[in-house]
């Protein structure tokens, strides 16, 4: 059995060399049900010298590495795509480039799913984080709401470092959409997942991709790509404010009526309209955020260029690696 690596880089040059030398060493433990396996590099349009470090490992270890190298930075999601496309494992691994998630635990994955026939995929969560307080609540909230608004299931904590057979794979790619979120693309699929708790490491070298404007930016991605609730909470928005106008109405005809012209009610005239106006200029934001990835999907663009691959010339693991 094959198994294939997905390893998104963008700006990890000094770690890309570490990640392939600590992965050959905690792959010597693998089950030897797995005979081979392929390393993919998407190079994601690094601007340092992660290419340069990338061709290198190609050329000495060109039997299990395969590079691919993108055209500009098309993000992360992007990088797991191109990669799950070159991918012929028998059972796929997402894992970053940074060594944060230690390959030692791939092995625990495989060997989880070869004990586990029924198993389809096996998923990296954190049980405690070492994070900000404040990015922790967000991250909480998001789940909260998500998890609310969306038919399917988010798991907290669960990350994109996952093993899972091909036919998981397979149906991850079935899906087209341009704006891939893959927690919730793992989650739609269905299957049967187990989540293994790990800790996650300090980075090797180089600093996290994911600021906190980047990660809310990806949440609301996320919110967007997975349900419509924020245009049914425009709906109802409107609603109430077309309710209350209504009452409001037979407030004001009754008080002309009965009591005459009342002619102060300016205090009232100027809340009504920077509110009225305020939440009409929000609702059409949410109606042009979904409008706008229509849109963007219509023009059917690839999620990414590749500039270059250079393919794995597959042998078997021992060979690949010098094991004997
Ligand atoms: N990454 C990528 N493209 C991007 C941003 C990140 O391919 O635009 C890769 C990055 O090289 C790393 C992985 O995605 O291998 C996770 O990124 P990072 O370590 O910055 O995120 P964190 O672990 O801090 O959540
Ligand atoms: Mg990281």
């Amino acid at each position: 059995m094959k198994l294939s690596l997905i390893i998104p880089c963008y700006n990890e040059q000094d770690n890309v060399t570490p990640f392939f030398e600590e992965t050959v060493k905690a792959f010597q433990q693998m089950p030897k049900a797995i005979t081979s396996f392929e390393m993919i590099f998407v190079n994601d349009g690094s601007s340092d010298n992660t290419a340069k470090k990338l061709k290198e490992l190609y050329k000495s270890y060109s039997s299990v590495v395969t590079v691919v190298d993108f055209s500009r930075n098309f993000g992360k999601e992007a990088a797991m795509l191109a990669g799950l496309r070159h991918a012929k494992g028998d059972f796929v691994t997402i894992i970053d480039a940074d060594l944060q998630q230690r390959p030692e635990i791939v092995v625990k994955m495989v060997e989880h799913l070869l004990a586990n026939e029924d198993c389809d995929m096996v998923a990296a969560y954190q049980e405690e984080r070492i994070e900000g307080k404040l990015m922790s609540f967000m991250k909480k909230s998001f789940y909260k709401c998500i998890n609310i608004a969306s038919d399917i299931d988010f798991y907290q904590g669960a990350s994109d470092f996952r093993t899972f057979r091909k036919r998981v794979a397979e149906a991850i790619l079935s899906l087209p959409e341009y704006h891939r979120f893959s927690k919730g693309i793992f989650s739609w699929i269905g299957f049967n997942t187990y989540y293994m708790p790990y800790v996650a490491e300090e980075r090797a070298s180089g600093e996290t991709k994911f600021s906190f404007f980047k990660s809310l930016k990806y949440a609301m991605e996320g919110i967007i790509s997975f349900t419509t609730m924020p245009l049914k909470i425009a709906t109802g928005a409107g609603l109430f404010a077309f309710v209350a106008s209504i009452l409001y109405m037979f407030v004001v005809i009754i008080q002309k009526l009965f009591f005459g012209v009342d002619v102060p009610g300016y205090a009232t005239i100027v809340v009504l309209i920077l509110f009225l106006g305020g939440l009409q200029l929000l609702l059409i934001g949410i109606v042009g955020e979904y409008l706008a990835r229509t849109y963007i999907q219509g023009k059917n663009r690839p999620v990414y260029i590749e500039k270059e691959v250079l393919s794995a010339k597959s042998k078997s693991l021992n060979e690949d690696i010098g094991n004997e």
